[in-house]
């Protein structure tokens, strides 16, 4: 009997944060729904016991049900079946236990259906399925979709399909096109209104979507005639009852085999606009984009999480040379490294979630009545730093679960090249997160921004602010000399006014950036619990390495050496 949730104590430790009290708080609105609704928080400690308990069936379903199903989906997969998916037979029973614990909607509204849980214990969930499972945490993550359509469609919209997702409609989110991948903006699958039928009809085709047979999809369409970018999309949704889009393929691909990757063609297929026309991209994809990058942030941890525990049984049983591996220090060193890194993105992905919740807290509540002047300035406060964090979110935790899997399989030595262990799997199912939802090269382009403009200099000198245990100073004193390397390599770069040696050099800068916001992060993790003393070193020093290598490199390649990469 396994339990994802309580064999992983660093979960209750994310969970239990100071801010979660706030969080808590502005959400339950002062615990309001505890006269309507007999399973409704009745102060702060219910409603961690609530999300204790919740995580603890998930924790049970990943361990016992999704973790041993999941050889068998990665060995079998979907099955097109007259233009339908037909999921895996585990996909499908995964899907049941999950339906049956009425846990699809849990970050919805009580009046919905839902549990009305914040992001934090959300997203909990979502790494303990990914850790059993990553192809599977995909189906299980699209309710995301609910929360696009909850923030933005009308309340028509929001009664008719909201509900539906708490009874466990599945969903998925067609935004991409043969010619429109990381650049969204290229988009042409039209939407054209029908003046007799007084609805607009989808035509055109989408590719490499998701659970494209979904109960429910978003769908990103043309609607501005002869326009070319951004501001001609707008977003809809399609029912699969009305039978007006057909699964053409479903893609053979590396890995999350379990989740169908399909390739749509909707013709004259009936769909309902979500908001205003022409805020398609700019705005509802933008924040479904922001939640989805979160998703695989809490994706790569699960994996990350999964790959280190099977390099570490694995380096324990294995003995060579009369000792098990584990003794060796090229071993015992990787998996120090994989602990620490995978400490350091699950710092990052709760830090983020908090920044989440705190600023889309308050603007639900902002729908229902005027915030004050106070209320609004911490909304864009944590508004802003959501915005930062998640590209360097999303950039570290998937290269490093990548790195993690690499490193765990090297640690399995030949066996780990075969099938019959699980790190294969795992090893190919890691290599999609540094591809979807924005590429790395795309989370750098997101992220560079914050570079030039000193926000991500401001939230570290904020961090410096925090004082630590006597215990740590050295570590602050370490992170005190790279932010100032940061600052005087950044400067470099920037004072040479040339906007394509900058983008030559932006993975560096958002990399060093991104080492010393974990690093801080981390060292406030053992600073309130210093059993995370030993991940804070460990991943100060690395990054110290690293970030004088990356300044070395870019000391090494100056404005005018950047023309021989030239192609
Ligand atoms: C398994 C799988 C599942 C998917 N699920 C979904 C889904 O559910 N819904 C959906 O809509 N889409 C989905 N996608 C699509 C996915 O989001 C895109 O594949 C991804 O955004 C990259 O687009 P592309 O494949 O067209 O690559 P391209 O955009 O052609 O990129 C190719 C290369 O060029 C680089 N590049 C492109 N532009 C720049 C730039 N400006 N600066 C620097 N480098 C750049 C990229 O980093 C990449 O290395 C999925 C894809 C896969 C493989």
């Amino acid at each position: 009997m396994a339990n994802y949730y309580n064999d992983n104590e660093h979960l209750k430790f994310h969970l239990n944060h100071p801010l979660m009290k706030r969080i808590v708080e502005l959400k339950e609105d002062n615990f309001k729904d505890k006269n309507l609704y007999d399973y409704a928080p009745l102060d702060f400690e219910d409603a961690m016991d609530n999300y204790d308990k919740v995580l603890e069936i998930i924790g049970e379903i990943s361990g016992d049900i999704m973790a041993p199903n999941a050889e068998e989906v990665d060995h079998f997969g979907p099955e097109l079946i007259h233009n339908h998916v037909k999921y895996a037979r585990g996909t499908q029973e995964n899907l049941d236990a999950i339906i049956q614990s009425k846990l699809f909607g849990m970050s919805l509204p009580r009046e919905y259906g839902g549990l009305n849980f914040p992001i934090v214990p959300y997203v909990m969930s979502a790494e303990i399925v990914s850790r059993a499972d990553a192809g599977f945490a995909n189906i299980w993550g699209l309710q995301d979709c609910a929360e696009t359509i909850h923030e933005f469609a009308s309340e028509e919209m929001k009664t008719k399909y909201l509900p539906r997702f708490n009874e466990g409609a599945t969903a998925a989110m067609d935004l991409t096109e043969p010619d429109a991948g990381s650049d969204l903006q290229a988009v042409m699958l039209k939407a054209h209104f029908d003046e007799k039928q007084g609805v607009w009809l989808l035509n055109g085709v989408k590719r490499f979507i998701t659970n494209g047979d979904a109960d429910i999809s978003l769908v990103l369409a043309r609607t501005e005639d002869g326009s070319q970018d951004a501001r001609g999309l707008s977003l809809f949704v399609y029912d699969k009852k009305k039978d007006a889009m057909k699964v053409r393929r479903i893609e053979n691909k590396l890995g999350i085999k379990g989740s169908p990757t399909c390739e749509l063609v909707f013709k004259d297929a009936p769909a309902e606009i979500i908001g205003d026309r022409k805020f398609g991209l700019i705005t509802y994809v933008m924040s479904l984009m922001n939640s989805a990058r979160l998703g695989v942030g809490s994706q790569s941890v699960g994996i990350a999480e999964a790959a280190y525990h099977e390099a570490l049984k694995y380096a324990n049983e294995r003995a060579q040379f009369g000792k098990p591996i584990i003794k060796f220090p090229a071993v015992y060193e990787m998996l120090s490294n994989m602990r620490a890194k995978t400490d350091g993105i699950r710092s990052m992905l709760y830090e983020t979630a908090r920044y989440v919740d705190m600023y889309k807290i308050y603007e639900q509540i902002a729908k229902k009545r005027k915030l004050s002047a106070d209320e609004r300035k911490e909304m864009k406060y944590y508004q802003k730093y959501a915005d930062l964090f998640t590209p360097v979110l999303k950039l570290f935790s998937s290269e490093y679960c990548n790195q993690i899997a690499y490193d765990s399989l090297q640690i399995h030595g030949g066996t780990g090249y075969m099938k019959d262990f699980s790190i294969e799997r795992i090893f190919r199912d890691a290599r999609i997160t540094n591809i979807y939802e924005g590429t790395s090269q795309l989370q750098v382009v997101a992220a560079i921004r914050g570079v030039g403009n000193k926000s991500y200099l401001k939230r570290i000198k904020e961090f410096e602010e925090i004082e630590v245990l006597p215990e740590l100073d050295y570590l602050k004193k370490i992170l005190q000399k790279l932010t100032s390397h940061f600052a005087g390599i950044t400067a470099k770069v920037y004072d040479e006014n040339d906007e394509e040696y900058i983008d030559f050099h932006a993975r560096r800068l958002v990399e060093i950036a991104g080492y010393i916001l974990i690093g801080y992060l981390l060292m406030h993790d053992a600073n309130l619990d210093l059993k995370y003393r030993k991940s804070a070193d460990i991943f100060i020093r690395m990054a110290r390495a690293e970030i004088t290598r990356n300044i070395s490199y870019i000391n090494n390649f100056s404005p005018r050496d950047i023309s021989d990469f030239k192609m």
